[in-house]
């Protein structure tokens, strides 16, 4: 998994995903027709066909934080960008793109709102430093790559598991006559901004969003039913979304084809790209393949192989089959 490894530890905060579709156009390159990045910054692959417009979408942004103030000792103060949760920031470290590394501490004993830490970046005031870190200046959570056994663990699995799974059905697709698009989109996660403008702009026939989801089968846990392991899971609905039933049933019927063996999602909140694409234009017909996370939106995002390698089987046949 040297590729997903490669994904995940690019920093790409909302609006700052360069390095992520860098890494994506390289690797894409050989297997696509065409590419384009759009005024946004979504990458838009494309592998041509005469039949139906089908839209595959993963964003490659990840929540983050964004420097707000920083004081006469060069303590910065910040907010978050997207889901960042205090209690996977407090005491633990952040990256800024150039690389200097923060210690997030506590303002107050018991810490509740991001409001109330402030990052530590270890600069002398007085020294004339080589870094420096100003007001807009983006960090994320600093959460190195493992694998063990069948499973990862890193900072934004969120949704570069996702990219990885659309790359893989991109290299590993036979011929078909579906004309399909990949998209790699933007600023997921500060409410599925780029997904909307590359929705309009390809104007599909059906679209299948590739993300995470939440599952805590874990001690202390059992809020969220899925199952990590127990293969991807086919949304029915979240908090931006009610899944057009004729995309779920092609999910279901691929899932068939491969012998993957498939979870069900419902979401009460939340959203993912299918929130913006489904709405886009006329109305697309649109559903969701996630992969089950343990600990979303930390430092230690957690997906099983098995899961992510059911993802690119089933969405492979989709691409195949007509709506
Ligand atoms: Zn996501």
């Amino acid at each position: 998994m040297a590729l997903l490894k490669k994904l995940t530890q690019a920093f790409g905060p909302s609006g700052n995903e360069d390095a992520v579709r860098d890494i994506i156009i390289e690797e894409i390159t050989p297997y696509a027709d065409e590419y384009s990045v759009d005024t946004l910054g979504n990458l838009i692959v494309r592998k041509k066909g005469t039949g139906k417009k089908l839209m595959l979408c993963a964003h490659m942004d990840e929540i983050g934080v964004i420097a707000t103030v920083v004081d006469d000792k060069k303590f910065v103060h910040f907010s978050g960008i997207g889901g960042v949760k205090v209690s996977a920031l407090h005491q633990n470290k952040v990256v800024f793109a150039n690389g200097e590394v923060g210690v997030v501490a506590e303002k107050s004993e018991k810490p509740t709102k991001v409001s109330d830490l402030y990052i530590d970046v270890l600069l002398d005031c007085k020294a004339d430093n080589l870094y420096n870190i100003s007001v807009g200046d983006v960090a994320v959570y600093d959460g190195k790559y493992d694998e063990n056994g069948g499973f990862v663990s890193s900072k934004a699995l969120d949704d570069r598991v996702g990219c990885y799974i659309l790359i893989e059905v991109l290299k590993q697709i036979e011929k078909t006559d579906n004309d399909l698009y990949f998209v790699f989109s933007v600023q997921e996660e500060l409410g599925l901004r780029g997904a909307k403008t590359a929705a309009f702009g390809i104007s599909p026939d059906y679209a299948v969003a590739v993300d995470v989801t939440p599952c805590d089968d874990v001690p202390g846990g059992g809020k969220y039913p899925l199952k990590l392991g127990g293969g991807p899971a086919i949304k029915v609905k979240d908090g931006s979304v009610i899944c057009h039933p004729r995309v779920k049933k092609l999910l279901e019927q691929a899932a068939k084809t491969g012998r993957v063996a498939v979870q069900y999602e419902v979401l009460d909140k939340g959203g993912t790209d299918a929130g913006a694409i489904h709405t886009s234009g006329a109305g697309v017909a649109t559903g969701a393949l996630s992969v089950p996370v343990r600990y979303l939106h930390t430092p230690c995002e957690t997906a099983s192989i098995a899961d992510i390698e059911g993802a690119v089987t089933v969405l492979k046949s989709v691409c195949s089959e007509a709506l």
